[in-house]
């Protein structure tokens, strides 16, 4: 039996993580939940999957969770710290990070530095600092198991494989609700377009990163840490019906690929049940129903995005972490109709000019270049000079 603390339970990972847990009983237990401040649907989890306790984060959101569950043997906490704490509990075996965006790097650290294996969903967590994530991990000895889907079928193909014997990754994108479109067509874009995504059925921040393919380029950097690969070793390759979920070529010309259909309860479900393999009752791929599988070039003119975030992966140090603050912000206000679609990549590009280069930040200035990065965006949206 192992014990989960499902950080982020209330989002399209952490619900479908719920479910993976709810059909495998004998497996999973959970010990931990936390939402920031859907207290509704925490207090149903928490009635239905009875954990140790409960984080809200927001603290507005306490009275009402605690009041909630007053009558049962839960635990409430709220505050960011409380994530620290709660990850570190002797009886928590593996957390999940499923909380979006940079707001899941304190927690992720702490659950490494308690030696806690990790189920990782954050992919900004790695943008962010993946250099000191993953150096703190491999001291500890902890297992970073990915749950993205294009990164959990590189870790299924390189099972059995040596780092030396890749050549090189191919990830595959779906393109998002716009591919084959151009900037004559995006200028109009609102975030009500930008939110229906043709295969995948994820929160509102991914879903439109993966409109502008940011996604993409924020998985090229997480598929550097994680894999400890070089730059150059790291290529996309557009695949508009997500059956491929990624390749692996290795120095030999072999190319080895997982596919499936496009359900992240499979790669959540290879990461809690890790090292196991472990049977489900989920839809299983046709070759009928697919008898074509298409591949193309990215076009990084229109998506300008996917090529921000691969000059940031080149040039290191604290650009990626700045381009993700810029990108975190940007991304709210488009969700807001604050700003157009092709001003996200204007501002994040204006941002990038103006926050100082590090070469090797430490923690502390990895999250004082995030904190600059969202001012000076903030102040870039403010003025309103990017309509489009
Ligand atoms: P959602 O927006 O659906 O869920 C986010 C979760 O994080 C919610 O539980 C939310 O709580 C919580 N949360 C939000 N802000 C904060 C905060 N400041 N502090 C603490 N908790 C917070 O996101 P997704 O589930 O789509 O994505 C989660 C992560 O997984 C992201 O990093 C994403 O890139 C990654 N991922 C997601 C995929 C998907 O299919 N959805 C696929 C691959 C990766 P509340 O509900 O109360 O707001
Ligand atoms: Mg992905």
């Amino acid at each position: 039996m192992k014990r989960l603390a499902i950080l982020g339970s209330t989002g399209s990972i952490g619900t479908q993580a719920l479910d993976v847990v709810a059909a495998h009983p004998t497996l999973f237990e959970v010990e931990v939940l936390s939402a920031h401040s859907n207290a509704a649907l925490l207090i149903e989890q928490a009635h239905q999957f009875q954990p140790n306790a409960v984080v809200v984060t927001d603290p507005k959101k306490y009275d009402e969770v605690k009041r909630a569950l007053s009558a049962l043997p839960i635990k409430v906490f709220s505050g960011a710290d409380a994530l620290n704490e709660v990850v570190q509990w002797e009886a928590v075996d593996m957390v999940l990070a499923a909380i979006v965006g940079f707001a899941g790097l304190h927690s992720t650290l702490a659950a490494i530095d308690a030696g806690k294996p990790i189920a990782l969903a954050n992919k900004e967590t790695l943008v962010v600092a993946g250099d000191i994530v993953m150096q703190r991990a491999a001291e500890k000895n902890v297992p970073i198991i990915p749950v993205d889907s294009e990164h959990s079928a590189i870790f299924q193909c390189l099972v059995g494989e040596t780092a030396e014997s890749i050549d090189k990754i191919i990830l595959t994108a779906s393109g998002g609700p716009f591919l084959g479109r151009k900037t004559n067509f995006l200028v109009n874009v609102k975030a009500m377009h930008a939110l229906q995504h043709p295969n995948w059925t994820m929160g509102a921040k991914i879903t439109i990163d993966s409109a502008t393919l940011m996604n993409k380029g924020l998985e090229m950097i997480e598929a550097k840490w994680l894999f400890g690969l070089k730059n150059e070793q790291i290529d996309v390759i557009i695949h508009p019906e997500s059956i491929a979920h990624s390749f692996v070529q290795f120095i030999d010309g072999s190319l080895k690929a997982q596919l499936g259909l496009p359900d992240m309860k499979l790669p959540i479900q290879y990461a809690l049940a890790f090292p196991q393999r472990i049977s489900n009752t989920h839809k299983r791929f046709d070759f009928k129903d697919f008898q074509t599988l298409k591949f193309e070039a990215p076009d990084y003119k229109t998506f300008r995005n996917l090529a921000i975030a691969k000059d940031a992966m080149f040039k290191g140090g604290n650009m990626a972490c700045v381009m993700n603050a810029a990108n975190e912000e940007v991304v709210h206000a488009f969700l807001q109709n604050q700003i157009g679609f092709l001003s996200m990549s204007d501002i994040i590009e204006e941002v990038i000019q103006k926050v100082a280069f590090i070469n090797t930040p430490t923690l502390q200035e990895y999250i004082a270049s995030d904190a600059q990065a969202r001012e000076q965006a903030q102040e870039l949206i403010k003025t309103n000079s990017y309509k489009h």
